[in-house]
């Protein structure tokens, strides 16, 4: 078996990589290139005809990891897309939602060249080949057997990060090749709200793992937890609102569902949170779905009656009038937007309304990638450009990543731990460099064999 490192090496975004085994294509993920990692080239091409490919295995729904499915669609490959059932359902509108958010902004671009004399440039892919994908998409159980052809047989695996996440298991069983080979997909972080911890593994021959957060460890997520309602309080006292820049689907459910633990102990009284992304809305409408995926303490909240991702005071916004109407509000709410980083989408209308004022708070509550709109303003920066214009930075800005849906350095470790006889050998991949290298060293010191591949490089095991 060859496995090539197509993404994801030494950044955390862009993830895939190509199996070849038996005359076979495999691919495990098919992921965007994001925020400063984002490559016009890198994102516009593949490195492999997408006419041969015969399998995509998806880890989960994260653009980072799916936002190249359309692409490849509209250069052919007509294979089968094998994932979880809710990641199928979570990508049937985030990945119209990633082509409506290209579009838009290739209509932006094309503004601007205009002006300049310069050809019009197409948008990567748009929302109807967004939506073509769709029937190739095939749903299954965690734990199910899939055999997707003689010899190689597939399990997913709860891993904790996302409503659907898994963990790649891969067992071959060929004449020559007879081993298992692990992919981690992104590994969740311990004690998140609605997810479970992720499935302790303890056997395989080789192990692929992300290494996000490497090189760092997170504070308990339950204090970070606390600490929101804290901010909240404050801030309203004050008379400023809350804004929490989010990523729709996975860290927004999670506060909604903090927010309702806080208003069911009567700890909020007349809270107004208002959800403004319709993405949003639609995922935690699929996050309803699954009730069967969640941890035990939102079980127990479902049987005591409490939807947990719902409350008195809990309003989704779709329409642009209601979202734009918010402008209005000048304190006592707090308002969820995407997308997370700052990048694009409707939080940057809420920051541009909103930072400024020395009332308000920016609650950071998941990773923000170098070289975004997110990442300036958590580094402190006192001025930022918004749509143009310039837009002082006056709120009051926190950080509470250890929210993070990925494991820290030692959840990782504990993770690998788990396996006994130790693997023949880990290979890292999703983490930026330096966290990457911290993540090997850390590793080496316990006695594992570890590989950090290139972009492009080609493994054979
Ligand atoms: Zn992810």
């Amino acid at each position: 078996m060859n496995i090539t490192f197509l993404g994801a090496c030494g950044v955390v975004t862009g993830s895939c990589y190509l199996i070849n085994i038996d005359n076979k294509n495999i691919l495990l993920d098919c992921g965007i290139y994001q925020g400063k990692d984002s490559d016009e080239i890198k994102n516009s091409s593949f490195e492999f005809n997408p006419q041969d490919i015969d399998y995509l295995i998806l880890s989960h729904a994260h653009i980072d990891h799916s936002g190249k499915i359309p692409l490849l669609y509209k250069k052919g490959f007509r294979g089968k897309i094998i994932c979880t059932k809710s990641t199928k359902d979570l990508c049937s509108v985030m990945l119209p939602d990633s082509a409506h958010i290209i579009e838009y902004e290739t209509k932006w671009k094309n503004k601007s060249r205009k002006k300049k004399n310069l050809p019009e440039i197409e948008p990567l892919y748009d929302v109807e080949t967004a939506k073509k994908t769709l029937p190739l998409f095939e749903g299954h159980e965690y734990n199910e057997n899939i055999t997707l052809f003689s010899g190689f047989e597939i399990t997913l695996l709860d891993s904790g990060h996302l409503l659907g996440a898994a963990i790649i298991k891969i067992h071959i069983n060929k004449d020559k090749d007879k081993f298992d080979f692990v992919f981690s997909g992104d590994i969740g972080n311990i004690n998140i709200p609605i997810l479970k911890d992720p499935t302790k593994i303890n056997f395989s021959d080789y192990i692929m793992i992300e290494t996000t957060y490497g090189s760092k460890d997170h504070k308990n997520p339950r204090d970070e937890l606390k600490k929101l309602a804290r901010i909240i309080t404050d801030t309203f006292k004050k008379g400023g609102n809350v804004i929490i820049p989010s990523f729709a689907v996975g860290r927004t459910q999670e506060v909604i569902y903090t927010l309702n633990n806080y208003v069911e102990k009567n700890i909020f009284k007349n809270i107004k949170v208002y959800i403004d992304s319709p993405l949003s809305s639609e995922c935690t409408e699929i996050f309803q779905k699954y009730e069967k995926d969640y941890d035990k303490e939102a079980k127990d909240l479902l049987k005591k009656g409490d939807n947990p991702l719902d409350f008195h005071g809990l309003f989704f916004t779709k329409s642009k009038e209601e979202s734009i109407a918010l402008k209005d509000i000048e304190k006592g709410a707090v308002i969820i937007s995407s997308s997370g980083m700052c990048d694009a989408g409707r939080i940057k209308h809420h920051l541009l309304n909103n930072l400024s004022r020395s009332e308000c708070s920016v609650v950071f509550v998941g990773y923000q990638a170098e070289g975004t709109l997110g990442k300036r303003i958590l580094d402190g920066d006192k001025k930022v450009k918004i749509f143009g214009k310039e837009i002082e930075v006056n709120s009051s800005i926190y950080n509470l990543q250890s929210l993070s849906c990925h494991a820290d350095k030692k959840g990782l470790l504990s993770w690998i731990k788990n396996f006994n006889p130790k693997p023949k050998k880990i290979i890292l991949v999703h983490g930026e460099e330096s966290s990457r290298e911290s993540f090997k060293n850390a590793l080496e010191k316990e006695g594992f064999k570890v590989i950090c591949p290139k972009l492009g490089e080609k493994l054979s095991l």
